[in-house]
């Protein structure tokens, strides 16, 4: 079967070229140069042979409502990640591990979902202060300060589902926050605890 698709479009291929050709040579009868055309358009509506694709993960920040598609075979630049995931309180980024974006998209990738919402990515320092003031549950040095961590879920998957894949990761610290609905991941030191 391979061999016929390559055939198809080493045919497409050639066909494509003498039609760009053709396209030039206004010597040709008209009839013929239409034909050409339509072979042109032809070859370039065929599909590009190749792996399977790998289908998006569409990441949403919940603060900024920003989406970002992401091909799970070439993850967005640092610039792009540390940008969505920048602290929405202060507006500022900061350069994140980029081992969480591997796990939002593994995450995604073992629930066959689509979507992966993120709920805190980097906290500012400022912001992680106003966060403790108002009584939340918010570590003095967060691991979100330093860009280490991510809060996120699953739309259509359970928190506790969620929270096993996550400690399955051996990534380091595993939050579980189930009346939020949310599991936090970071990098540093492997450490489980639960919140509200
Ligand atoms: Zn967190």
């Amino acid at each position: 079967m391979t061999w016929r698709v390559g055939a198809a479009l080493l045919l497409a291929a050639s066909t494509a070229h003498a039609a760009a050709g053709d396209a030039a040579d206004v010597s040709k009868p008209k009839k013929d140069r239409a034909r050409a055309t339509k072979a042109a358009k032809h070859a370039r509506a065929l599909p590009v042979a190749g792996a399977h694709a790998a289908p998006l993960v569409d990441l949403y920040n919940e603060h900024t409502h920003e989406w970002l598609a992401v091909d799970p075979t070439a993850l967005p630049s640092a610039p792009t990640m540390d940008r969505f995931l920048r602290d929405h309180y202060t507006n500022k980024s900061m350069h994140m591990e980029p081992r969480l974006v591997h796990v939002l998209v593994a995450a995604a990738a073992h629930f066959h979902q689509p979507e992966v919402h993120i709920v805190s990515g980097f906290r500012h320092p400022k912001f992680n202060l106003v966060l403790r003031k108002k009584g939340h549950q918010v570590a003095r040095d967060s691991q979100h300060t330093h860009g280490n961590a991510c809060d996120f879920f699953l739309p259509h998957v359970t928190t506790r589902a969620l929270h096993a894949w996550a400690k399955d990761q051996k990534l380091g610290g595993v939050g579980l926050y189930l009346d939020s609905g949310f599991v936090h991941m970071d990098t540093g030191a492997v450490r489980y605890w639960s919140g509200d």
